[in-house]
């Protein structure tokens, strides 16, 4: 007699159905896999055994052959113990012929039989739901979020048992029902919580509408964490799909709190010491890195130029392409990468440069040097600069009150839903900051006189060709939220003060080649800014 079982392996944050074959061999007792299992699947032979023995269940009296097919696809992790025991329990007659044709089943085994969780249940689902199953079997505590796939028949299992007798009919089990969080709207309001900083607050709003990357430098203290978090919760409600892709890639990291769907979009602040691996990715089985955990929501590089370069390096790939490739054991594995990304800096290596109450002490050349740290590829992928002012106790005390969150809330969705429906060629609609060259001269032309005002503006602060491209896209935003159809000289002009680095290293650069690089920079930083 054979035995059949559905299980899921995973390519990235997608699953993969692999069905697992338990057929009678000639030879002594034992059991032999085939089909690429990896040593925690090799080991699994162990644990099912007892945990089939636990369950009051009879181990193959012969030999059997596991396959696990398709043959080519390396696996890993534990969640094949499931299905492997009941293939097991399949071939030797202890559950119903056929039983499990329409089902897939995922989760590790306990020595005593418990089913316990693996990681990816909702990968699992998508899976099973993309093949046409009809039912997936997971640990119980795993059901609800598989349960969020919608058209699938989710059964949470806490012990072997409990499946063996489902399938015979004595004990039948209930499918897990759906539960939704309600709105993907998350629940605290982070910008509420901001004082001051009116240029500042203009510049997330902007960034969190067009989808553009915003750079924020000021003094220690100033709220550059505080206000990165309010630009993750003022971007647009997450669709259905963000929200299933977000929670897959929680699912396999582990990262899994409440059941269903993941309801914020997320917010990641990586140390600056972390490794590439955990930013991009990495390791063997391939994990997620940072990148793809803040995938459809914020990257937060706090003190950025205190990353090193190869990790800065490391960015320009998931920025330019919007996902990592990893490549493992002759395997290519692929996890999306699309966030928005938020760097913060202090505008100068003691912090304190154009702070009118604190000393400068930096020479003009170490200012430079911490500027250029960021020059190359991160800094192409930079709309806006924003300068923070230092904090000041008054505001912090006063009654005053900032324009409600809820209204930039609705602002943003609507403005962002404006740029989808109209940047869109080839059936691919995209945020104002993926423009290139020919969509900016569809959906962002300047009329003559506009032109001619950024013309001279671009050559009165020595801006380059890049930047100017820049400009105009982060002025089509500014536009849109507007509800202007052209975009006007006041839409570029604001869209300028936007460049406030250009300015500052254009400045310091300038500076240090006159005067040599002695020289207090304090007060030319402070004009330049
Ligand atoms: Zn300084």
């Amino acid at each position: 007699m054979a035995g059949r079982a559905t299980g899921v392996g995973l390519e990235g944050i997608t699953g993969v159905l692999v069905e697992v074959q338990v057929e009678r061999a000639d030879g002594l007792p034992g059991l032999d896999m085939t089909g690429l299992p990896a040593t925690s699947i090799r080991e699994a032979k162990h644990r099912v055994r007892a945990a089939i023995g636990a369950a009051g269940y009879l181990w193959p009296r012969e030999r059997v052959v596991v396959n696990f097919a398709p043959a080519d696809v390396p696996k890993t992790g534990t969640g094949y113990d499931l299905p492997l025991a009941a293939a097991l329990l399949e071939q030797g007659g202890q559950i119903p012929k056929g039983a499990l044709q329409d089902a897939v089943l995922c989760g590790e085994l306990g020595l005593e039989g418990g089913v316990q969780p693996s990681r990816g249940a909702i990968s699992a689902a998508l899976a099973a739901q993309r093949a046409g199953k009809r039912r997936l079997f997971v640990a119980s505590e795993s059901s609800v979020e598989a349960a969020a796939v919608p058209g699938l028949q989710v059964i949470g299992l806490s012990h072997l048992v409990e499946l063996v007798e489902h399938l015979h009919g004595r004990h039948p089990l209930p499918c897990q029902e759906p539960r939704d969080g309600g709105s993907s709207r998350s629940p605290d309001k982070g910008l509420g919580w901001v004082r001051g900083q009116p240029l500042a607050r203009r510049a997330i709003e902007i960034a969190a509408a067009g989808g553009h990357n915003l750079l924020m430098f000021g003094p220690p203290g100033c709220g550059k964490t505080l206000l990165a978090r309010a630009m993750a919760d003022l971007l647009p409600p997450m669709s259905l799909e963000e929200r299933l892709e977000v929670t897959c890639i929680q699912s396999i990291s582990g990262l899994r709190s409440e059941g269903g769907l993941a309801l914020r979009r997320p917010f990641r602040a990586p140390h600056a010491s972390a490794s590439n691996a955990a930013l991009v990715g990495g390791g063997n089985p391939p994990c997620p890195g940072e990148v793809t955990l803040a995938h459809h929501g914020v990257l937060f590089l706090d003190e950025t130029p205190e990353f090193s370069r190869a990790a800065l390096e490391a960015l320009r790939a998931p920025l330019e392409d919007r996902h990592v490739m990893i490549s493992r054991s002759g395997r290519r594995v692929r996890f999306p990468a699309s966030f928005s990304l938020v760097c913060a800096m202090n505008p100068c290596p003691c912090g304190y440069a154009g702070d009118p109450s604190k000393d400068c002490r930096c020479t003009s050349l170490q200012i430079e040097r911490y500027v250029r740290r960021l020059s190359g590829p991160l800094m192409d992928r930079i709309d806006l600069h924003v300068r923070l002012d230092p904090v000041n106790p008054e505001r912090l005390l006063s009654n005053e009150q900032p324009e409600d969150t809820e209204v930039a809330y609705e602002r943003v969705a609507r403005t962002r839903a404006l740029q989808m429906a109209r940047n869109e060629l080839g059936g691919r609609a995209r945020p104002n900051a993926s423009l290139d060259l020919a969509g900016l001269q569809r959906w962002a032309p300047l009329d003559a006189e506009s032109r001619r005002f950024l013309i001279h503006a671009s050559r009165r602060i020595g801006m380059s060709a890049r930047a100017f491209h820049r400009v105009i896209r982060v002025a089509r935003t500014v536009a849109d939220l507007a509800g202007a159809i052209d975009i006007g000289r006041a839409h570029l002009a604001e869209a300028i003060t936007y460049r406030a680095l250009d300015r500052m290293s254009e400045s310091a650069h300038a500076r240090s080649s006159e005067w040599g690089s002695g020289r207090n920079l304090q007060m030319t930083s402070t004009e330049a800014l």
